[in-house]
């Protein structure tokens, strides 16, 4: 579903991603973790083409969003094919970032029907099940700024799913959240990776790493140094940097 191989990003001076390769299969539910400033967000980011690479390679959906030349340089195709290729992936963001101006509802159907150009009478009753999906049947008319925390993220999920993506890209969704927000959060994550949804969720939600992901990436400085499955990697993490981040936490 996503194959990332030898992926690096620049911020002017700044090497934020150096040699970054990654494969996650269909219906798997991988957590990413690592310090701050190691790259998470930006990995994600370069996956959704909010930032694009220098060099490497990136496929999405078995096709080619970032393709290496054979110096490594990483080439992009078109706008259009980029903007079709971005469809198989949604994002989750830690703010929500849902439209104020907009009702729930409305939320939902706004990129189904401007960008994939579908009929609303064909999205409104997909908008509403995804509402019913995530306990938000009756938010349907409410504006964004009336709903609690946990329930904006419930719809910023909604809309994401609303676009039917093969990838929902998660980036803290719950690290703005108080910790009974927080629950009701991760239980609709959990629905999700149980109906097989392939997720990449850059989280500081050990639980939500420990029972739901089946593997752990961790980053440090720009690099991925442990790739394993969660439950190894949570019984012994192999990398110092991990083990003093775990300690962290605990
Ligand atoms: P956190 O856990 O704090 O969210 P992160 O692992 O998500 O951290 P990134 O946000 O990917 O880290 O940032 C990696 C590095 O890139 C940091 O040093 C950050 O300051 C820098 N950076 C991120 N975005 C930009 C940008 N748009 N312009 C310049 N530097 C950036
Ligand atoms: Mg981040």
């Amino acid at each position: 579903m996503v194959r990332t191989t030898e992926v690096h990003k620049h911020f002017g001076a700044l090497h934020v991603l150096r040699g970054v390769s990654l494969t996650v299969a269909r219906g798997e539910v991988v957590a990413v973790l690592g310090p701050s400033g190691s790259g998470k967000s930006t990995l994600l980011r370069c996956l959704n083409h909010l930032e694009t690479i220098e060099r490497g390679h990136i496929e999405i959906a078995g096709k080619t969003l970032a393709r290496a030349d054979a110096t490594g340089v990483a080439r992009y195709p078109s706008e259009s094919e980029v903007r079709r290729i971005c469809q198989h992936t949604g994002m989750v963001f830690q703010h929500f970032n849902l439209f104020p101006h907009l009702t729930v509802l409305q939320n939902l159907i706004e990129a189904p029907m401007t960008v994939r150009r579908r009929p609303r009478a064909e999205v409104v009753p997909l908008a509403e099940a995804l509402l019913a999906q995530v306990g938000l049947a009756d938010k349907r008319d409410a504006w964004p700024g009336r709903l609690s925390g946990g329930q904006k993220q419930r719809v910023a999920i909604a809309r994401a799913l609303a676009m039917q993506p093969d990838i929902l890209l998660f980036d803290e969704p719950t690290s703005a959240l108080d910790p009974e927000l927080t629950a009701e959060v991760l239980r609709t994550m959990r629905q999700l990776a149980e109906q097989r949804m392939t997720m990449l969720v850059v989280t500081h939600e050990m639980a939500f790493a420990r029972e739901v992901a089946h593997r752990v990436v961790f980053m440090d400085q720009g690099r991925i140094v442990e790739d394993r499955p969660a439950t190894e990697f949570f019984a012994a993490p192999r990398h110092e940097r991990a083990r003093a981040f775990l300690a962290s936490l605990a």
